[in-house]
């Protein structure tokens, strides 16, 4: 990306090993993430521009010298964050936190949206899938990379539980996502926020009993109407605007709690005193994916959720621009991208 709205494609010199503990990947599946159009939208002209992508499955093709649990032609899935997998961090579970880890992307490691990858600390970053590079699951084996996790933490951190009323905010992939993942953790009722009744029909199948179409004010009216006068549990806040933070907000049921997922694009955590007169609790922030991988995978592989059904649309490489542009424009949920 070399501003708003410029996304080209570049020929850049192969990755190859530079750490033992690299491993290089040949990129199978990526996709553009919601958080890609951020920049999109806002970023400032650059000579050098930036490598994008952070979701990608691949297949090994080589293991630095330290690299003992991956080999040649193992199938990996990513997650967003590199990460080494041994510090306290990692066996915290925050592997974004990780103090070896870093981003896709940044510095001298690839980004995700292209052909092939360098991966930084391969043992503690990718997970081996036993399934065949080009498995009908892939799309939803790709989500596990970012936007299921991400939904997944939504609902873990606004303490979705078995019997819960639970509503999400923002009809994207993530919100989506944040429906499957309510549902599998035995929410009674999930209420999603959102006014693209072609995304909303999927949160319906996602396990979604009410749909708010309603914005604003309005909306808030209408989750009290469904709620008693209440509000939801938890609810999960799947948009990053100060608004939908706003309505995440005032939905909350007391001593209820907001998982935020949404990449926030505001300065200060609004309705403070709200908040503190309800005893909502604010959690979530970026998702540790990789902390999650393994305990959804089981899902996916047995065919219990089909969090792939966000993918709208697929794409070769050349396609990535566009790709931006239709998912920019609301033309598209989430593309696939298909090196
Ligand atoms: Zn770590």
């Amino acid at each position: 990306m070399y501003g708003a709205g410029d996304v080209r494609i570049d020929d850049v010199p192969d990755p190859r090993i530079l750490e033992p503990t690299d491993a290089l990947v040949r990129i199978t599946r990526s996709c553009i993430c919601g958080s890609d159009l951020w920049p999109y939208k806002t970023m400032e002209a650059s000579d050098e521009g930036r490598r994008m992508g952070h979701e990608f499955i691949g297949v090994v093709e080589d293991t630095g010298s330290a690299v003992t649990t991956l080999r040649r032609g193992d199938v990996v899935v990513a997650p967003f964050v590199f990460s080494d997998g041994t510090c306290d961090f990692c066996a915290e579970g925050l592997h974004t936190s990780c103090r070896g880890g870093g981003f896709w992307g940044a510095g001298d490691v690839d980004g995700g949206q292209g052909e092939a990858v360098r991966v930084p600390l391969a043992d503690g970053t990718l997970v081996k899938l036993p399934v065949p590079e080009d498995d009908a699951l892939m799309p939803s084996l790709l989500t596990l990379s970012d936007v299921f996790a991400t939904g997944h933490h939504a609902a873990v951190c606004a303490r979705v539980a078995p019997g819960k009323t639970v509503a999400v905010v923002g009809d994207g992939a993530v919100g989506l996502c944040g429906v499957l993942a309510a549902r599998r953790l035995g929410a009674e009722r999930i209420l999603i926020l959102g006014r693209h009744e072609d995304r909303t029909a999927i949160a319906r199948e996602f396990g979604a009993t009410d749909v708010v179409a309603e914005r604003g004010k309005a909306a808030v009216e209408r989750v009290m109407e469904l709620t008693q006068g209440d509000g939801a549990h938890a609810v999960l806040e799947c948009v990053g605007l100060e608004d939908a933070f706003k309505t995440a907000l005032r939905i909350t049921r007391p001593g209820g709690a907001v998982g935020r997922v949404g990449v926030p694009q505001f300065e200060a955590l609004p309705a403070a005193v709200p908040t503190f007169l309800n005893n909502v609790t604010v959690s979530g922030g970026i998702a540790p994916a990789r902390a999650y991988i393994e305990e959804l995978l089981p899902d996916v592989l047995e065919g219990r959720l089909e969090p792939g059904r966000v993918f709208d649309r697929a794409i070769a490489l050349d396609g990535v621009p566009d790709g931006y542009r239709a998912m920019d424009d609301r033309e598209a949920v989430k593309v696939l991208v298909k090196p």
